[in-house]
């Protein structure tokens, strides 16, 4: 509850227009780092009325409020392409100052149903990491959905045997508390344990699987063709840092090949899933042809300075209302 009010007031700041105006002034007055690019994150774009089945913590924003923000980026003259940032980070091109590249995270089908169309409309120019395990094979959803299905639907009961220990399902505030101390707990696993620990719980609460969630392969090559550039996500989106070394360069490369087997050359750039990775990892993908790693870390880079394979990123959340996202963005500037 505590954290829902705390969300409802930073919407209202958020979307104040003193706020804004603030925002502005400060945008014209801070000095922009020459080469700094902000990377903003998102994953779901969709009323939280939409698809109940799907975990919640993805919205980044509503149709309407992602509307407000292309408007404010297209009129930034900021956002870039991954091409572009390619370019730079090979000294080949240089970035406008303040540049700003704009991601998203799992190929929802709400990618495809309202943040394209938006996008498209105003020719900004996105990336779209996509994990290809999960299109056109019906019978795969994101742990992470299951999970909020499982707990958001299973019968009210006092208490419940789960990776967290026992745990009571007796009203929303408990399924809230529960599926955030069960996915917490999942994140500490080792992934193919964690797995077998969320198969044995949604067999216990009798879970339905969500409905399909993510684009199927005939409708990525259709945003393909349109100017969505597709970029690898790994396979099965295990957490990269929690599974054996070799594992996780065939979860990237295997990506890059899925995708590169349907769509030619595709960037060589990766997005952590969960933003999770090790230092091993990191040092070998240059020999697999990688030249660019997107964390979940928050923070700024500096073409030059910051690690390619290690780039920050700032996330969009269903709170982010426009001016709090120009907000941080200037905080990030120094
Ligand atoms: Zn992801």
């Amino acid at each position: 509850m505590i954290a829902l009010h705390a969300r409802s007031i930073a919407q209202q700041i958020g979307n104040s227009s003193a706020v804004g105006a603030v925002a502005g002034l400060l945008e014209r007055a801070l000095p922009v780092r020459a080469n700094s690019l902000h990377v903003l994150m998102y994953h779901r774009v969709a009323s939280p009325s939409e698809r109940p089945d799907l975990h919640p913590g993805l919205l980044s924003a509503t149709p309407e409020e992602f509307e407000v923000q292309t408007a404010f980026l297209a009129s930034s003259g900021r956002v870039v392409s991954l091409e572009t940032v390619l370019a730079a980070q090979r000294g080949e091109a240089h970035l406008p100052r303040g540049a700003i590249l704009i991601t998203f995270d799992d190929a929802y089908l709400d990618f495809g149903e309202h943040a394209w169309p938006l996008l498209a409309a105003r020719e900004l120019p996105v990336v779209l990491f996509v994990a290809t395990a999960y299109p056109d094979a019906a019978e795969r959803h994101f742990w992470w959905d299951r999970l909020h299905v499982a707990v958001d639907r299973a019968a009210s009961r006092d208490a419940i045997e789960t990776p967290a220990g026992t745990l009571p399902l007796r009203n929303r505030e408990d399924r809230v508390a529960a599926r955030r101390a069960i996915g917490s707990a999942l994140e500490a696993l080792e992934h193919a344990v964690a797995l077998q620990a969320l198969d044995e719980l949604c067999v216990s609460l009798e879970a339905e699987a969500p409905a399909p969630a993510v684009l199927s392969w005939s409708e990525l090559d259709r945003l393909s063709r349109e100017g969505v550039t597709l970029a690898p996500h790994s396979r099965t989106h295990p957490l990269l840092g929690r599974i054996a070394l070799e594992e996780a360069i065939e979860e990237i490369v295997g990506s890059r090949d899925d995708l590169a087997a349907r769509f030619g050359t595709i960037p060589p750039t990766i997005a952590y899933p969960g933003g999770s990775y090790t230092d091993e990892l990191v040092a070998a993908l240059p020999t697999r042809g990688f030249e660019l790693g997107l964390t979940t870390r928050r923070g700024r880079n500096t073409i030059g300075a910051t690690d390619p394979l290690r780039f920050n990123r700032v996330n969009v959340g269903i709170s982010s209302a426009l001016s709090l996202i120009r907000t941080q963005l200037l905080l990030l500037r120094r």
